[in-house]
């Protein structure tokens, strides 16, 4: 291959046309009503699987596309549910248990490196001590602080940065972290996430819980919790509830299990008193994961509420349209 073929090559990448549809979004604020698409990236736990992986959500939000959560193998997944790292434009963590952050770094590095300098820093929120994770991250003396500086110096690395369409010097990461707790409230472009307590495994780690209100409607994520009252007042009256559904009623080794991860009978009881529209089970081990099993949780789930009741799976993605699941796409079709 020819030198100018192999640059117009790096240029014709997709991200350049992608960035630019970006930049759009940006400036023009959304004309029309789009539905609210959520879509379950991971519904597994710590535990490998390959068909479960560890926890992930994002959310299309109008101009905004919203992280929630980005566990081993999220990251994959978001690329296999069609949206790049690029497009994302805020990221939440609900709680620092490796299952819920280890591929921030991910995300984070592949969006700088694609996003070429073209796209704004990703918006993230979590609790502390997120901002030193991503101080010892993504920072000069961070982990990855020597990748980071090859590629803002090395002139390889240059020459992609600006086939990319990047104009030098080349900047570093600058995720713009804030630091958020139960009560706190972090507004969008048309959305609005209000930060609730769950109950897991302080006082190791603060553990949030996280709920999404917009004109389509509202989806509340446990993140990893227990059944608690906090989750009630939080997730009162959602169209969606995404929750924990780690085991099976009644198989807990301790009482402080099951405080800190919940079951599928004590997930019925709150569902009902928060008065949800839809359940969605997730953080799914693969003990519960088999058939009858499966059907006889649903069932008894169904027994003491009476809303939709879906069992998830990865790449499953619900769309909300005037405050109902008006469809719910599978991997299968
Ligand atoms: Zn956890």
């Amino acid at each position: 291959m020819k030198r100018r073929d192999f640059i117009a090559a790096l240029a014709a990448s997709p991200v350049i046309a992608e960035a630019a549809d970006q930049d759009r979004a940006s400036s023009t604020p959304p004309t029309t009503t789009k539905p609210l698409t959520i879509t379950l990236l991971g519904t597994g736990t710590p535990a490998p699987s390959l068909t479960r992986q560890s926890s992930g959500y994002v959310i299309d939000v109008g101009g905004d596309l919203i992280v929630w959560d980005h566990g081993p193998g999220a990251h994959q997944r978001l690329i296999e549910s069609g949206y790049r790292s690029i497009d994302t434009t805020h990221a939440f963590f609900t709680h620092l248990h490796y299952d819920h952050c280890m591929e921030y770094g991910r995300l984070v590095l592949q969006r700088w490196d694609q996003g070429a300098d073209r796209i704004p820093d990703l918006n993230v929120y979590g609790p502390p001590p997120l901002r030193r994770m991503t101080e010892q991250l993504f920072g000069e003396d961070g982990i990855y602080g020597p990748d980071i500086r090859a590629r803002v110096e090395h002139r390889s690395s240059l020459d992609v940065f600006e086939a990319r369409g990047g104009k030098l010097p080349r900047r570093r990461p600058a995720p713009q972290v804030t630091e958020i707790h139960a009560g706190s409230v972090v507004e969008g472009n048309g959305w609005k996430v209000t930060v609730g307590h769950a109950q897991h495994v302080q006082p190791y780690l603060e553990c949030l819980a996280l709920r999404l209100d917009t004109k389509e409607g509202s989806v509340c994520y446990t993140g990893d919790s227990g059944p608690s009252d906090t989750i009630v007042e939080l997730a009162k009256g959602c169209d969606v509830l995404i929750h924990m559904n780690h085991y099976f009623s009644g198989t807990e080794p301790t009482p402080a299990y099951r405080a800190a991860c919940g079951n599928h009978r004590d997930n019925a009881i709150i569902a009902k008193r928060a008065g949800v529209k839809t359940l969605v089970l997730t953080h799914l081990l693969a003990q519960i994961d088999l058939p009858g099993i499966r059907e006889q949780i649903v069932h008894e789930i169904q027994e003491v509420f009476d809303g939709k009741v879906v069992w998830g799976e990865d790449l499953m993605r619900l769309g909300l349209s005037g405050s109902r699941v008006a469809n719910i796409e599978t991997r299968q079709g």
